[in-house]
């Protein structure tokens, strides 16, 4: 059978913890769909085109992963991709409350898709889109953190 396996979220933008999350699953899945929320009501830093291009870009080395956008329900995007899995990564023990709510909430809506969480190499557990985009507004140097296509064009999405 072929195993497949959806990864969704924002990647606004996508760092160095998604793309250890991608590998490990690249070697884990026969395909892999990351799946691109639109997410326009978080009122995201990049459109969601740039995101998809700027994961395509950091995709390129895994030959089983796909990027695309996703609208509507994960569980619907995942039995149209004929996936049974959804991955999701756990970084922090705060990250549990609201991923344990969305796997039980996803397992109710359709009972055939598993949620499979994952954890990031340890000096990458603490990274978020979120605070890369603080501390690049600040002027901080987040080359550490993403890729260097991400770090120019977060330079050139921050006004100072
Ligand atoms: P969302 O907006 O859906 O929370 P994100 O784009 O922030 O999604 O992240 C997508 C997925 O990647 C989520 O499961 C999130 O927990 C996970 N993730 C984000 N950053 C990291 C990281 N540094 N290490 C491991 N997993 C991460």
């Amino acid at each position: 059978m072929n195993k497949r396996a959806v990864y969704p979220g924002t990647f606004d933008p996508v760092t160095y913890g998604h793309l250890d999350i991608i590998e490990r699953i690249s070697g884990l899945y026969d395909n892999v769909f990351v799946a691109v929320a639109r997410s326009e009501e978080k009122g995201p830093l990049f459109s969601a085109e740039e995101r998809v291009f700027m994961l395509k870009e950091a995709v390129k080395p895994y030959k089983n992963v796909e990027v695309e956008y996703f609208d509507g329900l994960i569980v619907d995007y995942a039995k149209e991709k004929s996936a049974k899995v959804v991955i999701r990564g756990l970084r922090m023990i705060s990250d549990f409350e609201y991923e344990f709510q969305m796997a039980l909430t996803n397992r109710k809506l359709n009972p055939e898709i598993e949620t499979v969480f994952m954890m990031p190499k340890e000096s990458y557990s603490y990274l978020s889109s979120r605070l890369i985009k603080e501390v690049a507004d600040l002027g901080a140097d987040v080359s550490d953190f993403v890729p260097p296509d991400v770090a120019e064009k977060l330079k050139g999405k921050i006004k100072r």
